[in-house]
């Protein structure tokens, strides 16, 4: 290993190992620092695990549907144990495969904990290594409230970690890792309780969205306390219990989840000393192609506080890479209609403009298609679970301007809507295109 590199990226996640496959394979030399597991949250506390649960529950309503399509099943129960050990294999071998790409990339990779010592110099556990650029993608953490109590409640990686299913469940918080959480494990035969600050789930997704999916949510069980504050959680010799100073909430509980939202894992790496500048919050600004305010140092991903996808950060770092090492001086990830998926029970997908957002910017221009259904496939079943569909367009041309979608199937239908958002689709472009049939896709196409 070398002490001087063309590019060091610090965080082997989303982020990190996208910049530096993408740099080598333009020839540059690289390494990436990491202190944890390969693929950062995605991979180990975040979407691969969180998906993995999410199929196991939508198996559970597949169950619960099945007698409607003429099967007689007994259920013996649900084994979370098995389940959580087959998962952690499936994520010990993609932090393998990772380890095997990084080597076939020629990627150097430094284990240990990165902080700067000067502007593109770094020291990883007592070793020093420099480079002309140095990508920060060191990714968030869950938020911890700082209340009375708080460290009895776990996170989302405290949920990874669960080796047995928790009975009563309460999750504080209403963005969409709360939703994904209290769904799955809803599903999976926990009571749960939600608690929310205001007065929806999910604030920032269309109106229509967050409607249908809190009458499903509260069709499915789950117990939702909207504009409540907790206040402290007190033990108990085999449960928590939860309090509020707002609203009516006094519970107690197996597990309480706090969901409330993600801070950047910026604490121990002096950006100080090498003049990077965080905000507030302690994320670190951009502008639109990824550099800090120091030259030579940029920053991708979930610390930059915009948009935390994963396919966000592979994509800035791909970007970032192009330009530096490509030859591209003007490669940049434009932030401008990302689509989205949350993995609720059923699915959202959703990309640009919300219907009031739309409105607040265009007024009078804007022209809203919108549908409610029942799936062909809910036809046969006792449990019915609403399809909704909206589309937002602006304009005499009736430019599509945001596409969102609730109900089975929304997660993989939206990925060629977001092609068509983005290329500039219209109303008429989708009337042109002829419908699948019979999928629920096709209301997206025929909508009148
Ligand atoms: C529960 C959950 C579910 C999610 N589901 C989805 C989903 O379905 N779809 C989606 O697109 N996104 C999802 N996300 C978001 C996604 O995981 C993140 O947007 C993505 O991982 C961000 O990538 P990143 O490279 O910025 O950071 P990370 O993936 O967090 O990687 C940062 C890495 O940096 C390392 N690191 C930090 N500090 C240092 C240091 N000083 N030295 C060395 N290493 C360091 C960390 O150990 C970590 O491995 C989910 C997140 C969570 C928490």
């Amino acid at each position: 290993m070398q002490d001087h590199y063309d590019l060091i990226a610090i965080g082997a996640g989303s982020g990190g190992l996208s910049v530096v496959e993408r740099a080598a394979r333009h020839g540059a030399r690289c390494a990436v620092v990491e202190k944890g597991p390969l693929g950062g949250t995605c991979v180990n506390v975040g979407c691969v695990p969180k998906k993995v649960m999410w199929y196991a529950a939508e198996t559970a309503h597949r169950l619960e549907d099945a007698p409607g399509y003429g099967f007689r099943l007994a259920r013996e129960g649900f084994d979370w144990t098995a389940l959580v050990t087959k998962r952690d294999a499936y994520i010990a071998d993609i932090n393998a495969w990772y380890r095997t790409y990084l080597g076939d990339s020629g990627v150097d990779l430094i284990q240990g904990t990165a902080r700067f010592v000067a502007e593109r110099t770094l020291e990883v556990d007592g070793r020093r290594v420099t480079a002309d650029h140095v990508v920060i993608a060191v990714g968030g953490r869950p938020t911890v409230p700082d209340l009375p109590g708080a460290e009895l409640g776990i996170t989302s990686d405290g949920f990874f970690a669960l080796q047995a299913q928790p009975r009563r469940v309460a999750v504080v918080g209403a963005g969409y890792i709360a939703v994904e959480l209290a769904g799955m494990l809803q599903a999976l035969g926990s009571e749960v309780s939600m608690y929310l600050r205001g007065e929806t789930l999910l604030r920032s997704f269309d109106a229509m969205l967050r409607d249908t999916l809190m009458e499903q949510m509260l069709a499915a069980g789950v117990n939702l306390f909207p504009r409540t504050r907790v206040s402290r959680l007190i033990a108990h010799p085999d449960s928590v219990e939860l309090r509020c100073d707002q609203g009516e909430c006094r519970g107690v509980f197996d597990q309480v989840i706090w969901a409330i939202g993600r801070t950047p894992v910026t604490a121990g790496l002096d950006l100080a000393v090498a003049g990077v500048s965080q905000d507030e919050q302690g994320f670190i600004p951009t502008d639109a192609f990824q550099n800090t305010n120091v030259a030579g140092v940029y920053a991708i991903g979930d610390v930059t506080g915009r948009a935390a996808l994963t396919p966000v950060a592979i994509a800035a770092g791909r970007r970032l890479a192009d330009r530096l090492f490509g030859g591209l001086s003007d490669r940049h990830l434009s932030y401008e209609n990302i689509p989205s998926v949350v993995f609720s029970h059923p699915p959202i997908g959703t990309v640009g403009l919300t219907e009031d957002e739309a409105r607040a910017t265009h007024g009078s221009a804007v022209k809203v298609y919108a549908t409610r259904f029942t799936s062909m496939y809910h036809a046969m079943t006792d449990h019915k679970v609403p399809t909704a569909m909206k589309l937002v367009t602006v304009g005499a041309r009736e430019k599509v301007v945001g596409v969102h979608i609730i109900g089975p199937g929304a997660d993989e239908m939206l990925q060629g809507f977001a092609v068509a958002v983005r290329m500039g689709a219209t109303k008429q472009d989708l009337d042109d295109t002829v419908a699948l049939h019979p999928t629920s896709a096709e209301e997206l196409v025929t909508l009148r």
